[in-house]
């Protein structure tokens, strides 16, 4: 066909069809009846039928399209259909007659009639994001239809179709004819020229053969896996098959995943890798696929404007030009140069590029006077935030020049200053680039032969293999000046006998002025690009790359495997300030889960206590010092009256395990009553008495004998629902207990946190406690409050867990938050029942109630007061709890949310009847926030609950930003 012929063929608005003409032709000719919808399309009308007999897709086409095309798909979709072990297709229909084409006279003349089997499942095209393993799958998809259409040949394949990639360019012009966004238009023609150049001495190594050509987000079908990913594995829409570049298949494939990944054009590489695999394709096949997918942007984008312009009332078109100018966006948001370097490496290909032998560009430095200046996330000389001054790279650079005058940034250094907090996409921290610091005045020469080009005060000196660019040179030459190497450029600017500075970058792609710096996940790709300029000053400039995965290795090799880490691929934490923490990389992350850190990451205060408290004393309690009166006397005072005596110890387990002790020693009886699904510590005792399954899979069945756990009052899914269950579970207890009695046991106590924080933060039922207390005191029992993780504040509303259920227990236990990480916990209980204890020896922690970590605890006290942290639980706990609770009408997975202040628990589940847990999709929605910039972890039995329990200092911009994030994530798909 002509270009003419194919242009007339972009002209054609749909066919007119109404739907009585659908209902009309599938009575007539299928002998079909059933509820009849109209499905969007760009050029046919495609209706789908629910039947009794089945549901189906009536697709009329026009005549223009030559019924030896329709027989080609119909041919293709039974071979593929025929493949039981690939992806799913519909199937061609037989009318009544037998055909499975008809020529029907519509309204519009003469139209081309199928009917083909309706694909169950969800396109993605509404999926905003789409995770790593959905685009691999869809790059899969991709891959494995066309292996199985490798020998599929048909007269029907050679056709004339606008999104024949290899006319791409001619299309795009013409299509723009009709555009009248003169910006649009420009933007469009450039992007065309600048890939068809980069394709065109590639084309003779493309492969031709069968291809599907539209295998987007929005002509998958998928199903949703166990994490709630929806997994594309069936095809529909064979309308554009055609004999093509089989590259330029995954092209579309691709195209069509970049208004997926937040503007980010890496999201289309697990899909090449996975479509490598399977289909694995040449070297010039990948350099072509960016521009190919460049130039189908293009080619979208100029066609949704030309179709809207000539049917207007296309609402499809009209929901696609949003998508597809974002395509076109991210498309050309790259250098091309980049991306064929980012797919090479994704699939193990990167060619090796050494770099051309290159001069040294200041002669009269000797390289050992240059002092390298560390800005990355583990310089010591970084605290408290100052690396948000936004001069403080130039103040550090400045103080390592010192003596010699002389310093540089390190090259591939991710810059800590350039971090940003509250960022759901990650920043560029990665330097590209090296600023040099030196004394004004210095020469600088050509390092290698090359060509001058002047932008103002930039200059680039572009050779034959590399180019440099440079600022901050009194440079005498003009733009287009031919240098030798060795040859003057110029001298650094500034006053005789002050400071300069030099900022240089090397760049492979003489077209390109490269970015100063780049994101994390660009890295590695960008550095090949611009290599490393340490050959301009003759040392060493490079950065030390994180050694994230090595050091993860070395984890596994040597720390026990029991004790887990979160995350499989975990960043490399390394920093934390205030509700923050950062990577190696210099990536902020939201810290959600911390408790521990109650007053925050790196606070001040803390670090020159203990730092000042370690300089003078540090020893063991048998000292007598000041610090372990002084603090003991505060957490006495903190406590209810009657528990006025103190026990040090280093851990929340520790705690228990005494508490236990206590227990047993003030009533002489052993039995001890717990409930399920918590946890206590990991002590022989304390370890007893917990019963998470999530902690321990086999923790109901190995609980020794004086354990006796009861029902957790869990009233969302325990066996009572609803809060007037009180004595339905008091009813346990008391069944509990007169097991105890019947079998002449006697009970030593009861032990629970007052807030359910393990289960998730859930609060226990008004008066349960008091009423448990009641029976246990009655049979000489202690009880006992683990407070570790809900007291101290947290709750906002009250300063410790059990005040909410108005009861005051035998024995208080604490640690985490109380030490803010340092090793501190304790007992708090009255005189008698610590004195029953020295009845049966002394008790001694080497390191419990030392100085520093009594110095620690009263400063972590002081914090809380002085910083009003319980009164920050309460008012950002109120502010996040209603932004959580908001959810709730919106996302059907949330379940339900529990606790106070800053315990909260929002629990995920499948079912509002059943509700089976949503383990796995918790999980992954956890892997997604991690990407958001957000640590949050699962907890409770089941794993299905997110455990909200960030440091005490969260301010509401950074609720806001977890809600945000949150809301983004169950909106968006995970
Ligand atoms: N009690 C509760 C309620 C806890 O959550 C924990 C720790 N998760 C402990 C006790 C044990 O504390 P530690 O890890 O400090 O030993």
């Amino acid at each position: 066909m002509s270009d003419a012929a194919l242009f007339d063929r972009t002209q054609l608005p749909r066919p007119n069809v109404s739907i009585e003409d659908a209902e009309n032709i599938l009575r007539d000719d299928y002998g079909l009846t059933g509820t009849i919808s109209e499905l969007g399309s760009q050029q046919d009308r495609n209706f789908r039928i629910d039947s009794d007999s089945g549901r189906y897709v009536l697709k009329i086409c026009r005549i223009e399209y030559a019924a030896i095309e329709l027989q080609a798909q119909n041919s293709a979709m039974k071979l593929l259909g025929a493949n039981h072990d690939g992806p799913r297709v519909p199937l061609p229909v037989a009318a009544l007659d037998g055909e499975e084409i008809l020529s029907l006279t519509l309204t519009d003349g003469i139209c081309q009639v199928r009917l083909l089997t309706f694909l169950d499942g969800e396109t993605l095209t509404r999926i905003k994001h789409l995770a790593e393993p959905v685009v691999a799958a869809l790059g899969t998809l991709c891959a494995t239809l066309a292996r199985d259409l490798q020998n599929f040949d048909h007269a029907g394949l050679e056709r004339d179709l606008q999104w024949d990639l290899r006319r791409a360019g001619p299309v795009a012009l013409h299509l723009l004819t009709t555009v009248t966004d003169q910006d649009l238009k420009d933007r469009v023609a450039k992007t065309m020229v600048a890939a068809i150049r980069r394709i065109r001495p590639l084309a003779e190594d493309l492969r031709v053969q069968a291809i599907h050509q539209d295998v987007t987000d929005d002509n998958v079908v998928s199903r949703p896996d166990i994490h709630g990913r929806w997994i594309p594995d069936g095809v529909i829409d064979f309308g554009d098959l055609l004999k093509g570049w089989l590259v330029a298949d995954l092209a579309v494939t691709c195209a069509s995943l970049l208004h997926h990944g937040n503007g980010d054009p890496f999201v289309i590489l697990p899909a090449v890798r996975a479509y490598h695999t399977i289909m694995p394709l040449n070297e010039s096949e990948l350099k072509a696929l960016w521009p190919l997918i460049v130039a189908r942007a293009g080619v979208l984008v100029a066609s949704s404007a030309q179709q809207g312009a000539i049917d207007p009332d296309n609402q499809y078109v009209a929901d696609n030009a949003a998508h597809e100018r974002k395509i076109f966006d991210v498309a050309t948001s790259v250098p091309l140069a980049l991306m064929e370097l980012a797919i090479l490496d994704s699939v193990g290909l990167a060619p090796e590029q050494p770099l051309q032998q290159l001069g040294r560009l200041l002669p009269d430095i000797a390289p050992d006077s240059i002092r390298l200046a560390d800005l990355g996330v583990l310089n010591p000389n970084f605290g408290h935030d100052n690396w948000s001054d936004p001069d403080i790279d130039w103040k550090l650079l400045a103080r390592a020049a010192g003596a010699t005058k002389t310093a540089s940034t390190r090259y591939g250094e991710y810059r800590l200053s350039y971090t940003k907090l509250h960022a759901a996409v990650a920043p560029a921290t990665f330097a590209l680039h090296v600023d040099v610091c030196l004394p004004a005045g210095t020469a600088a020469v050509a390092p290698f032969d090359g060509m001058l080009r002047r932008d103002g005060q930039h200059l680039v000196l572009i050779g034959d293999t590399i180019s440099l660019h440079v600022d901050g040179l009194d440079c005498p030459l003009l733009d287009g000046a031919a240098l030798e190497a060795g040859e003057s450029l110029g001298q650094v600017g500034g006053s005789a006998s002050t400071v300069g500075g030099l900022r240089l970058r090397l760049c492979r792609d003489s077209d390109l002025v490269p970015p100063l710096f780049v994101p994390p996940a660009q890295a590695a790709v960008w550095s090949v690009l611009c290599p490393s300029p340490s050959a301009l000053l003759g040392i060493d400039v490079d950065a030390t790359a994180p050694a994230t995965t090595d050091l993860l290795q070395k984890r596994q090799n040597h720390f026990a495997h029991s004790q887990k880490h979160y995350y499989a691929a975990p960043p490399q934490i390394e920093r934390g300030w205030q509700q923050h923490l950062f990577d190696i990389t210099g990536r902020s992350y939201l810290d959600m889960v911390n408790n521990v850190t109650m007053v925050g990451h790196g606070h001040p205060r803390i670090s020159a206590a203990v730092a000042d408290q370690w300089s003078m004393l540090n020893t063991n309690s048998r000292f007598h010092y000041a610090a372990v009166a002084d603090f003991s006397e505060r957490l006495a005072a903190l406590s209810p009256d009657g528990l006025d005596t103190v026990f040090l110890v280093n851990s929340g387990s520790e705690a228990n395990d005494l508490a236990l002790r206590l227990a047993w020693a003030a009533t002489g009886a052993k039995t001890m009553l717990c409930l399920l699904e918590a946890y206590h510590g990991w002590t022989v005792a304390s370890d007893a008495i917990s019963t998470s399954i999530a902690d321990n899979p086999n923790a109901l069945e190995t609980r020794p004998d004086w354990v006796r756990p009861v029902a957790a009052p869990n009233t969302y899914r325990g066996p009572f629902r609803g809060e007037d269950t009180t004595d339905d579970y008091v009813a346990t207890v008391t069944a509990a207990l007169d097991r105890i009695d019947r079998e002449g046991e006697k009970l030593a106590g009861f032990i629970c946190e007052s807030v359910y924080g393990n289960a998730g933060g859930i609060s226990l039922p008004d008066g349960y406690l008091q009423k448990i207390y009641q029976l246990v005191r009655a049979r000489g029992g202690v009880c006992i409050a683990d407070e570790v993780q809900v007291g101290y504040g947290r709750l906002g509303h009250h300063f410790w867990g059990f005040e909410q259920q108005g009861v005051v227990p035998d024995i208080v236990t604490i640690a985490k938050g109380m030490g803010n990480g340092h090793p501190l916990g304790a007992v708090i209980t009255s005189r008698s029942i610590a004195d029953a204890l020295e009845q049966q020896g002394y008790f001694f922690s080497s390191s419990g109630g030392s100085p520093v970590s009594c110095v620690v605890g009263m400063e972590v006290l002081d914090i809380v007061r002085d910083e009003e942290l319980q009164e920050n639980a309460r008012v950002v706990g109120d502010h996040l709890k209603a932004r959580l609770e908001a959810l709730k009408p919106n996302f059907p997975i949330v379940g339900a949310l529990h606790g106070m202040g800053l315990y909260l628990g929002l629990e995920f589940v499948r079912d509002h009847q059943t509700l089976e847990p949503a383990r796995e999709e918790t999980a992954a929605i956890c892997d997604r926030l991690l990407q958001l910039g957000v640590i949050m972890q699962p907890t409770g039995d089941h794993l299905n609950v997110l455990k909200i329990k960030p440091p005490l200092c969260l301010t509401l911009e950074s609720a806001d930003f977890f809600a945000d994030m949150l809301t983004k994530v169950l909106a968006e798909g995970w």
